[in-house]
């Protein structure tokens, strides 16, 4: 990746995690991410919003140390080996209940919870030394895209605190054909999945948000490629925390067996 794309911090990342081998697979999204650490500015704390921490409504994760969940099943034994020490940050997790309820939303703070692959995966790739603290927020997979943009926009001070969003999902997540193409990672896209990719990035660049809000009525194939939306929502959120029409670059653009977009964001504050 060129460092020169990230002169500064960006306000907030959105990152495609893959499945939960990505971090075993030698494919072009794992070199990305394990290249994306040294590309940014070296955050004070993390926030991550996985699609994987689902609650009715918000939450975060306040543990000092949280454990590493292996939250799959079917894997090779290697991964359930795996761990990701980085240290909680409950100050972060209280500030980030405080701005979520300054902004109206409700927010639980969990004492327990660890980190989901959707959270571990990227960051054990991006941040191996696991020395920078986290912090997990929930998605709401009842509540669609423009509660997630209004979420992540509440967020917004964090970026001016040394806090880097990620959201972490899959830009497609068509599971079922994903699974129906498996040992077949390099298979290019077909193209209702690329249509939709491409629609994404066409909106992200032009910030609109009404249609990225509306994106499952306005986007072509959008069902098909999300059945269920939890794998799109922290694109929101993470959208949402760089402020009104945020700018966003691509950073990243793979697939894995055609079906899965493996695509990544940057989000920025538009210029003032
Ligand atoms: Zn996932």
């Amino acid at each position: 990746m060129d460092t020169q794309l990230f002169p500064h911090m960006p306000a907030s990342l959105f990152l495609s995690h893959g499945s939960p081998d990505l971090v075993l697979k030698e494919v072009p999204a794992r070199q990305f991410l394990a290249a994306l650490g040294q590309s940014v500015p070296r955050p004070k704390a993390l926030l991550v919003v996985s699609a994987h921490f689902e609650t009715a409504r918000p939450a975060v994760t306040a543990a000092a140390s949280p454990p590493t969940i292996h939250d799959f099943h079917g894997f090779p034994e290697q991964l359930y080996r795996l761990r990701y020490p980085a240290p909680g940050a409950p100050h972060l997790a209280s500030r980030v209940a405080e701005l979520l309820r300054g902004a109206g939303f409700e927010c639980d703070l969990e004492r327990e919870r660890g980190f989901d692959h959707g959270c571990w995966s990227p960051l054990m790739l991006a941040w191996p030394l696991a020395d920078i603290p986290v912090v997990q927020l929930s998605v709401q997979p009842e509540k669609g895209a423009a509660h997630h943009i209004r979420l992540g926009r509440a967020l917004e001070p964090l970026a001016g605190e040394g806090v880097l969003v990620i959201g972490s999902g899959s830009l497609t997540h068509d599971l079922r054909s994903f699974f129906a193409t498996r040992g077949a990672d390099d298979m290019p896209p077909p193209s209702w999945v690329s249509e939709f990719a491409d629609w994404i990035f066409r909106q992200l660049e032009a910030g609109d948000e009404a249609s990225l809000a509306d994106y499952r009525a306005r986007a072509p194939h959008a069902a098909r490629n999300h059945p269920t939306d939890e794998h799109l929502l922290p694109l929101f959120v993470a959208f949402g925390a760089a402020g009104k029409g945020p700018r966003s670059a691509r950073i990243h653009a793979s697939s894995l067996g055609g079906v899965l977009r493996l695509d990544s964001y940057a989000f920025e504050a538009a210029a003032a």
